[in-house]
């Protein structure tokens, strides 16, 4: 069998939900193909199907027209090899964050033995939080929970990691922060990433491409290659040419916004 290189693809993808004004058309006809642990991130204004792209990936949902797959494999139902991060953390509020961690393996096998509990250690290291395994959530920071949740997608070490605006609901630097860690993370365990954001800076400074999505219904209008190696600083923001990427980045979305 050939060997498949592509993580994630879209063959004219469409999604309608059914509304109770009638047929609501999210995405259309949308083809996008992400190479094994390429960072991606998805720019669009807000409504045009950028978090119904991220869960028909998800397996959460299944399109109403055209193939998504993983891996090669038409994507039905949610799998273990794909991990997600909310804009909220979503974590359980009564439980430590060492069990929020390994909900996964609690939820999947009913169990959390000591190779999970291991494991949990391993990916909250990983995220800054050794030493905080036995707080609630309530005890920590915003930027801390959204680590927890990061740490939680990433406990059974899946391929892809799917983010959907985590960072949006952080102050600035927290956001900044979070995004170099990020990178960091990425690159020590390298990952396909699917990254959805609103923010131009932080698609230019995560990503190796920039898939920017027209309004509703959601089509791909523009699919960008980052001009910027790695590793990347704030330095590697300011020099010119990714200066006028961002500045190209923000005429498209412009001109895509809905008139209203
Ligand atoms: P984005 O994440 O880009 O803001 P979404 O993917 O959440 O957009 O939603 C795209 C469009 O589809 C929006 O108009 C939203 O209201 C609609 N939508 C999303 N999920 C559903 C659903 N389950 N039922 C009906 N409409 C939905
Ligand atoms: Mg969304």
């Amino acid at each position: 069998m050939a060997l498949v290189k592509d993580a994630i693809s879209f063959n004219g993808v469409g999604q309608t939900f059914a509304t109770e004004s009638g047929p609501l058309t999210a995405l259309d006809g949308v083809d996008l193909t992400i190479a094994q642990h390429q960072f991606v991130a998805v720019l669009g204004p807000s409504g045009c199907g950028k978090s119904t792209l991220l869960r028909l990936t998800a397996g959460l949902m299944a399109a109403t027209s055209g193939t998504v797959s993983v891996h090669g494999l038409p994507v039905t139902a949610p799998r273990d090899d794909v991990g997600i991060v909310f804009q909220q953390a979503t974590l359980l509020p009564w439980a430590t964050v060492a069990d929020n961690v390994t909900f996964p393996a609690r939820h999947k096998r009913g169990r959390v033995d000591d190779k999970d509990r291991a494991r949990a250690a391993e990916v909250i290291a990983a995220v800054g939080l050794s030493g905080f395994e036995k707080r609630l959530p309530s005890e920590l920071s915003g930027g801390m929970q959204q680590r927890v949740g990061i740490a939680r997608a990433l406990f059974l070490n899946p391929d892809i990691l799917l983010m959907d605006e985590p960072f949006s609901a952080l102050d600035a630097l927290t956001r900044d922060a979070m995004g170099y860690e990020l990178l960091k993370l990425w690159q020590a365990s390298p990952k396909t990433v699917m990254f959805i954001t609103h923010s131009i800076p932080e698609a230019v400074l995560l990503a190796d491409r920039v898939v920017v999505m027209s309004a509703r219904p959601g089509r791909i209008i523009a699919d960008l290659e980052v001009p910027l190696g790695r590793p990347r600083d704030e330095a590697s923001l300011r020099a010119p040419e990714v200066q006028d990427f961002a500045a190209h980045l923000r005429e498209l979305l412009i001109a895509k916004e809905p008139v209203l």
